[in-house]
Order: structure tokens, then sequence, then C-alpha cells
């Protein structure tokens, strides 16, 4: 090995401290029987090592040899070594410089150990044994089971067929990695057998001429016209609005490019050609009987069919939908993907590469590997036709989605931009509450003011303020000549032509007068820069911890370190601890700034509003939605409910929504009543709330502290009751309760306040104490829920969580059985089927140190069945209603139609005329039972229709 010249001197006898014995790289004890060679390198030795002097013999060569046992190989039969041979201080590798004395010597012996024992294949762990390899620092979670040859002439590992992964260490901090890290391990094992890297040979066609391009397409329809099975793959490149070129892919080896842009920008073809190539395109797309293939197919059948009205027809496959059904919990991208199921060498650094050619076979590749993708899921998934089962029915969810995404929501553009300028008033008025409780005020500006310049907090209230911002905003030689507001934007700086526009606004508004409203004044402190801006993290952090002297808060950085925060989380940790009212402002004025933000955004030319959805963005198969590629729009899950005014039904149309009713809460209770505890269960079927049932115990459980002078609003005063005493009086309510029929019930749970705290955080409690959540973590839960959804922190103590959890338990006695039950499942299987045929595979850690059922794991497992039933159930009525004959008109068009999906609610709309069919028909698509705890169980659904999505008040469905 040699090491580069230039630094073949360099620190290479410089001491860098004590460094303890040498641990000598491991040889194998004896030959493997199979002819494997395989050496394993992973960074430095840690203590156990050192003490005993061999490789990887501490809790990373635990695991180590524990996933090359479940590879099929022992260790005994591998080399095991490392890049450095000296423990570092602390453990950690990076204490020592890359071309320091332990490095550069470890990678010498490295380097004679390799030439002696010759692997075959050689297991990269960690970033520095990848470094080792291939000459640069390569990002881990990018590169791992890729495989390569070393090209690098300095390293030990040259012309050696290598694959890195995730270093042992790692797993232990982050558990789902070693998911990968047994698939590496795996792909290692089957490696070894021979030294030659045998990588998949990709003929891909560039520079073809239009005719050619225009030939292929023909040939392929051609091909499938005859009979024979045409799968087609496919990927764009380039952005929704401006596709720079396209691949297809017959089959993984061979593709071709259709570039539609010479750079990133010109046309690539004559007028004519290109209109010719998109006909042979959109041809080919809508032929039915070409089956395609896509990854994340949603995307790109969005962007063809928005931008260039091209349908996609008879997609029979999406790898990333195939991909989730074993590996929810792992990434989705390509990338990943070509690494688990393909032996293609990690190439997606070439989708940016200067390089016009290399961008070119990059985006063929795509197309190429998706196909290579699909054959191997084809293979695994005809072991499990549930999974099989459910990704048909996955598949045939896309159409809807993206009729959906397509469609689009008819926005009031008019009506948001009123409630825009009343919603910016609010902030004002909140900024200026902030200002006056800070002690940042305009009163104090001009009392410093006044010091430079008597007499000015004599002006009237207008020309006070234009002398102010000439000084703090405007540039030093412009000052003199600005006499008007109108003047400043241009005579203001550049970082505050906001702040000047403002004032500008102001100023036509008429509102600068003598008596000036406190919004006025907010408005003007803002535009001044008067008061702490709380969306500024330094600012905050300042007033915070230096002027306010909180107690400080920290969050990690990317770098790993721990630095200030001012964030949503540190002000609800805050308010809770001291309940100030100004943090409460703060967090009032974020979710403001939010508000005005959301009700900024802009339609799409044709007046609607649009959003992207994932069928998988989740593990809990819930459907995730983000921003339309479009740009109008956003994440329209999270819209809130007063604004969904502004979501109107179509001319002549209703628009309705269905929410599932109790949603989770169902499988619970269907798995309590299996394992005889029927109470939820009952409850459901009656339409009672398990939530109101808490919060009536509770009230009973207040009234008795009360008449014993206890006032739970008070902390200190909750604190002080003894443990057992609650116990007595919990003990009492949920007796009380427990006497009473179900009809008295019902009366009862009517007095229960639907918007009130209580029964907003006994919501919280009955799904938290189902997925195992303690009485901290759900305080912190209904603390920040109630924050997200009504913009209010509520905090209820953790005790009082802890009563409010333990009146829970008592009445539903199944649900710690059912998460006994879940806990032997997920211990002896590391699996759960739920009601869509889904088998979801947990890939975090089973057990904690003590051998219990490790907590996260478990809180995971508890939530899935419950979350996925949901998102099945409501995505059941959404297939009913795309796939029923009935609703559709002779031309093929919805009668009924799906407008958007919110977890456990669909909203849609239906011709007015049609109201009585279309309530009836809706009632028939949420009429599917689920198989859910060995029984039939249909989650029922509360609906409304109306002219909006607010005002859903013109009927129900039900
Ligand atoms: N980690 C390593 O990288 N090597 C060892 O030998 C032990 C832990």
């Amino acid at each position: 090995m040699k090491l580069p010249s230039n630094l073949l001197s360099y620190n290479i006898s410089q001491d860098t401290g004590p460094v303890g014995a040498k641990v000598e790289n491991q040889f194998p004890d004896h030959a493997d029987h199979l002819g494997r060679r395989l050496a394993i390198v992973g960074e430095a030795p840690g203590a156990n090592e050192e003490k005993k002097g061999v490789p990887f013999i501490g809790a990373s060569g635990g695991l180590l040899n524990t996933l090359l046992c479940k590879a099929g190989i022992d260790r005994e039969v591998c080399f095991v070594g490392n890049v450095c041979q000296y423990r570092p201080p602390n453990n950690e590798l990076k204490l020592f410089n890359w071309y320091d004395r332990e490095i550069q010597s470890g990678l010498e012996q490295l380097d004679a150990d390799l030439k002696t024992y010759r692997p075959n294949m050689i297991l990269l762990l960690g970033r520095y044994a990848l470094r080792a390899a291939t000459g640069e620092w390569e990002s881990i979670s990018l590169h791992r089971g890729s495989l390569f040859i070393s090209a690098d002439p300095n390293s030990p590992m040259y012309k050696r067929k290598c694959v890195g992964s995730y270093h042992p260490a790692n797993i232990f901090r982050a558990f789902k990695n070693s998911a990968y890290l047994d698939l590496d391990i795996r792909k290692a094992v089957e490696e070894a057998s021979n030294p030659q890297l045998d990588l998949p040979v990709r003929h891909f066609e560039r520079n073809l001429s239009a005719r050619d391009i225009i030939q292929r397409l023909r040939r392929l329809r051609m091909d499938a016209f005859m009979g024979r099975e045409v799968w087609c793959s496919f990927d764009l490149e380039g952005y929704w609005n401006r596709i720079t070129r396209f691949s297809i892919a017959t089959d993984p080896t061979h593709g071709f490019i259709v570039p539609f842009t010479r750079g990133e920008y010109d046309s690539f073809w004559p007028v004519e050609d290109e209109a010719a190539i998109w006909h042979e395109i959109d041809l080919t797309m809508r032929d039915t009987r070409v089956k395609k293939v896509l990854q994340n197919s949603l995307y790109d059948r969005f962007v063809l069919a928005y931008k260039h009205k091209v349908l996609i027809c008879n997609v029979q496959w999406d790898t990333m939908l195939a991909h989730w059904e074993q590996y929810a919990e792992l990434e989705k991208d390509l990338g990943t993907q070509a690494s688990i199921y393909t032996r293609e060498p990690y190439y997606k650094q070439d989708r940016k590469d200067e390089n016009l050619e290399k961008r070119e076979i990059y985006c063929c590749k795509d197309s190429a590997v998706t196909e290579e993708i699909r054959q191997e899921q084809v293979k695994e998934l005809t072991d499990d036709p549930d999974a099989q089962a459910h990704l048909d029915f996955n598949h045939a969810l896309l159409n809807p989605l993206l009729y959906m995404e397509l469609r689009g929501l008819r926005y009031d553009t008019v009506a948001a931009a009123e409630a825009r300028q009343r919603e910016t008033i609010k902030l004002y008025e909140l900024q200026r509450q902030f200002n006056l409780s800070s002690n940042r005020t305009l009163e104090c500006l001009v009392a410093i003011a006044e010091q430079t310049n008597p007499g000015v907090g004599q002006l009237p209230f207008r020309s006070l303020v234009l002398a102010l911002a000439k000084e703090r905003l405007c540039k030093k030689r412009e000052k003199a000549d600005v006499i008007s507001f109108h003047q400043l934007p241009n005579a203001a700086y550049k970082k505050f032509a906001w702040e000047a526009g403002l004032l500008a606004q102001l100023e036509t508004q008429g509102v600068l007068t003598n008596s000036p409203e406190e919004w006025v004044r907010g408005a003007v402190e803002l535009a001044l820069q008067v008061g702490v801006n709380v969306d500024s993290s330094p600012q905050m952090c300042e007033y915070l911890y230096g002027v306010a002297g909180y107690e400080r808060q920290w969050k990690e950085n990317d770098r790993g370190e721990l630095v200030l925060t001012s964030d949503v989380n540190a002000m609800l940790t805050l308010y809770r601890k001291t309940k100030h009212e100004r943090l409460k402002t703060v967090l009032r004025i974020r979710k403001q700034n939010y508000l005005i933000e959301v009700l900024g955004i802009r339609a799409d030319p044709d007046g609607r509003i649009r959003c992207g959805y994932n069928l998988v963005g989740t593990d809990t198969a819930r459907i995730a939605c983000y921003e339309s590629p479009t740009g109008s729009g956003y994440n329209l899950q999270t819209v809130t409910k007063d604004l969904r005014y502004l979501i109107r039904a179509d001319e002549g149309q209703w628009m309705f929504q269905c929410d599932l009713a109790g949603a989770d809460g169902w499988t619970v209770a269907g798995w309590c009543l299996e394992l005889g505890d029927p109470t939820m269960y009952e409850d459901y079927m009656f339409g009672l709330k398990p939530a109101k049932i808490i919060a009536l115990m509770f009230n009973e459980f207040i009234e008795q502290l009360k008449s014993l002078g206890i006032d739970v609003e008070d902390e200190a005063q909750v604190k002080r009751i003894p443990r057992d005493n609650a116990l007595v009086l919990l003990a009492n309510a949920y007796k009380k309760f427990a006497n009473y029929s179900r009809s008295d019930l019902r009366v009862m749970c009517e007095i229960v306040d639907q918007d009130g705290w209580l029964y907003f955080g006994c919501k919280r409690i009955q799904h938290g104490s189902n997925y195992g959540a303690g009485e901290d973590t759900i305080s912190g839960i209904i603390l920040k829920d109630s924050y997200k959804f009504i913009g209010e922190p509520i905090y209820v103590m953790p005790r009082v969580c802890g009563w409010l959890k333990q009146l829970y338990l008592w009445r539903y006695r199944g649900i710690e059985k059912w998460q006994e039950l879940v806990a032997t499942i997920v211990l002896s299987t590391g699996k759960m089927k739920s009601a869509s045929g889904h088998t979801r595979i947990f890939f975090g850690r089973k057990r904690d140190e003590d051998g219990r059922i490790d907590h996260d794991t478990l809180k995971t497992a508890l939530s899935n069945e419950p979350q996925e039933n949901t998102t099945y159930a409501t995505n059941l009525a959404l297939y009913n209603l795309w796939h029923d004959p009935e609703n559709r008109t002779s031309s093929g068009a919805l009668i009924i139609e799906p407008l958007h999906q919110v977890h456990d609610a669909l909203l849609g709309q239906f011709p007015q005329d049609h109201t009585e069919w279309a309530v009836q028909k809706i009632r028939s698509y949420f009429s599917t039972p689920l198989r859910i705890a060995n029984r039939s169980i249909h989650i029922p659904y509360e609906g409304a229709y109306g002219t909006d999505w607010k005002n859903l008040k013109v009927g129900k469905i039900k």
C-alpha cells in the first residue's frame, strides 16, 4: 500500500497521546466448508477488545456474530479486522486524524493481512472502513449495500470486491438500521464464494432520432397487441412543468432515453418532432395492453396528466408500494430499493452530474432498475398471497388518489384574502401584547429617541412614526428627502423592504391617526422592529434565556451538538413549567403567522387548490399528504376546522364528509372482547364514547375532591393528595359509573362538553393508554395537540393524566390483556397482521436490557393494527366508491366524486339533484365490515353534507 506522497511525512510520526495495546486482526480458525472467504473490516477496537486483544468481541462483536450466523456463516471462518488496531481515547475514532500514525499503521497492517488472507469479499463496517476502500468520505446511508471493487491504489482493499454497511455500534443508537446491516451481511456472505464482481450489464440507447423513438414506442404497442406480455418501466427527469428527459425500459437490461431539452432548458426537438413524440408517448401510456411499472407512480402520473394531458393506464406495479409491504419501516427511495433487490451499485449521485451522458444513463438506469426490482418483488411476494392481495388493493387505490390530486378543491380566494386581512390585524394585536409584556414597545423607543431628539414624543402620531421610520429603516443619504410613507419602500435598505411596505400600507389604510388602535401600534412596532421577533431563533433565545432568565432549553443540531432552542417544544416546556401568559402569547403569534401564511396560498389558474398523496408515506399505512407539485395548496390534511369554509363544493353539488366514529378504538374494543372483556365493544355498539365516560367518572372524582376542600386547578394541592386517598376516591367514581346502565350513561354523556379541555384530554388518554404511553407522555401529547389543533396549549398535570388513565384502565380491563398479547406476538414472531392482510414487520429492538419487550417497539406495535385498520376502512369506502359501476354516467364520469382523504375521513361531493340516491350510496360504501380479532366488525361512521367543508349542515349521512 502506498500513501499519497504529499502526506507521507505529514503526521505520520506525530504522536496523538498514549495508545494502549495493539489489537491484531484475527485470521479464520479454519476454512469455510463451502469455500467462502469473507473479510470483515471494522473501525477500531473498544475496551473489551483491548483487554482481550481480539477484535469485535464486545457488544458490537456479539451483534455481528449473531447476524453472521443468521446469514449462514460462522465468524470463525471469517477474517475479522480493523482500520485502526489501537483503541482511540473515549472510543472515538474521530480523535485520530486519518493521516496520523494510528490509522496509517493500521491500514498498513490491514494491507499486509488482507494480502495474506486473500478474501473474495470484504464487508466494510462504518464510515472509516468505507473510506479505507474508496479513498473518500462517503455517506454510509447512501452507499451501504452497494457492491464495488476498490479502485483506490492506496487502499488495502485495492482491486478487491467490497460492500459497505452500518457499523454494529450504530445499530445500538438507531436500531432500525439493523435491517440494513442484516441485508448487507447476507449479500456479503453470498458474494464470498468468488472474487469476481458480476454486475448487471445494461444496454441503453441514447441519441436516437425522433423516428427511432417513435418506432420503438410503436413496436412496444405492437408486441402487446400481438399478445406478448409487455412491461414498460419509465422515469421522468426535470420539474413538473419542465420535463428534461424521459427513459423507458422494457426489461432490466434494455432501455432508451427520450430527451426533451438541450442543456436543461432549450427544446431538443423541432416543434413537429416533439409533438409527434408526445403523441406516441400518449398512445403508449394510454394503451391498456402495455403493463406499466413505476416507482412512486402517483407523482409521474400527476405530472404527465396535469401538464401534458397524458394519462398512464394499466399501472400494474408500483415498486414503492410493493417494497412497503415487507419493509414498511425502511426507506422507500429507489436507491435503497436498488441496494436491497438488485446488484446495481449506487448510482444516484449521477443525477446531477455535469456530464449529460451520465445524467441520461442515470435516467435509463432508474427505469431498468425499477423493472428489475419489480421482478424480484414478484418472486418475494408469491409466497405471501395476503400481502399480494393487499398490494393489489393498494394498486387499485392509485386511480382514485390520482383523481383527487388532479381534481383539486374549489377554493374561495376572495374569502381567503379577507380572512387574511382579519387575521393579520389579530397578529398585530398579539405582537403588541407580547411587546407590552416584554417591555419593548413603541413608547420605549420614543423615550430613547427623546434623549437625542427632545420633543420628538410630542409629534402627532403619523409624523412621529415617519421620523422613527426614517431613522431605523432608511439609507443615510435618502433620509432627508423622505416626506411620505410611500417613499419609504424605495429609500429603505433592501432588508427592510417588507417593513417599509407595511408602513406605506398603514398610511393608505388611514389608520396612523393620533389615537391609534392597539393593532396599529403592534403593526408599527413590527415595522420598526421594536419587539422581539418570535420567529427569529437568536432573538428569542437572547430574550428567553438572557433577558427573561428562563431555564435554558437545548436541542441537538444536525451535527449532534446541543444548541439553545426556542422551538415549539421548548416553548411548550417553558409554558408547562411556568404558566406564564407571555409564553402563551408567543405560541399564539407563531400559530397566527402560520395561519396567515396558509391564507396566503394561491390557487391554481382554475381556482382550485391541490395536494399530493403518498399511499405508503407512513409506517402505519396512513396516507401522507404533501404540497402539490403545482405549488398551490399545502398538506391539505392539516387544514384546521375554522379554515374549512374556504373549500367549497362546486356549483350544483353538495360537499360531504364521512368520518369513522371511534376509528382506532374499535380494533382495541374487538381485541378486548376476544380476550374476555366486552365492555368497550358494548359501549361502542351502544353509541357510547369511552372518552366521554372517562370524563364523567373524572367529574365525579373532582366533585369528591371539592367536597374535601381540594382545588384541582391548584398544582400544589393536587401534588399533596396522598396516593392511596386518591385511589380510594377514583375507585368510588369508577364504581359509581360501573353500576349505571348504558341508557343512563348515554343521557349523562350528553352533558360532557364536546369542546372542553376534559373531553379533548380524555380522547388522548384513551389512545395514549391504548398505546402504552405513561402519564408524562400523555400530558405532553395533550399540550402539543391542543396547541396544534386549537392554537391554545392546554396543560393537564401528569398526575391528573395518571388518574384519568387509571379510570380508563379500570373500566376497560381487557386493554392490559391485549397489550400483553401484542407483546407476546411481537417477541415471538416480530410481526403482526392487520385487517387489510398486510403484515407489518417490526425492525425495532425487541427486548430491553432487562429482557422485557422494548417499550418503543411495544408502543409501535400497539398503535399499528388500530391505525392500519382505520386507514383500511376509509380506503375501502374510497375503493367502493370508485369501483361502483352505478356511480358512473354513461360516459364513464363519476357521479359521486371523492375529493380528499384525511386518515379516518373521506371528503367528496355529489350533485344536489341526486341527493337521496347519493346518500344511500355513500352509506353502502362505508358498510364493509373488517375482520378484526377473529370477528367481523363494522366501524360506524358519521357523515353530513352541505355547501362547504365547514358547513356540512344540509343533511346527515347515517
Ligand atoms: N468496533 C470496531 O470497529 N472494531 C472492533 O474490533 C470492535 C468494535
